[in-house]
């Protein structure tokens, strides 16, 4: 701790200044402002580092079970259309569709508390995909 006026070091419970008497209140009452001004650059980092687990994982799902239903390769094999299979891409599907809508509460509790969303558009993406593939897949299984 230093002295305002004159820059000279202070003591810790030192209540005016030795060298040329200036009160340490004010020192102290600067130093609490720069505190709190610290305080809040912290929250705004902590909401600029949002978190959404859910988004990937509804994503990259949904283009797995996506993926596997629209190319059924090699189709010479029967693989991609068998019966197994298709019950296995519409359990994708539903995996993905659990995490996107995951992923849209907890976006949606992260708009209503800093009007942030982590990757909106990928958590769009990721429902509208998943939805589609779950619903198709479900049709084919009894068709
Ligand atoms: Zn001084």
């Amino acid at each position: 701790m230093f002295c305002r006026k004159c820059g000279e070091k202070l003591n810790p419970d030192a209540k005016f200044c030795d060298h040329c008497g200036e009160q340490v209140v004010l020192l102290e009452q600067q130093s609490d402002n720069e505190e709190i001004e610290l305080e809040t650059k912290k929250e705004d980092e902590v909401s600029a580092n949002l978190k959404n687990p859910y988004v990937l994982p509804a994503f990259y799902t949904a283009l797995v079970a996506f993926t596997l239903g629209m190319f059924p390769y090699p189709h010479s094999w029967g693989i991609g259309t068998s019966l197994p299979m298709r019950i296995i891409i519409l359990m994708i599907a539903l995996l993905s569709s659990y995490h996107s809508r995951k992923a849209r509460q907890v976006n949606r509790m992260y708009y209503l508390q800093n009007q942030e969303q982590v990757k909106p558009g990928l958590t769009k993406m990721a429902t509208v995909l998943s939805t589609i593939t779950a619903m198709v897949a479900l049709f084919t299984l009894f068709v």
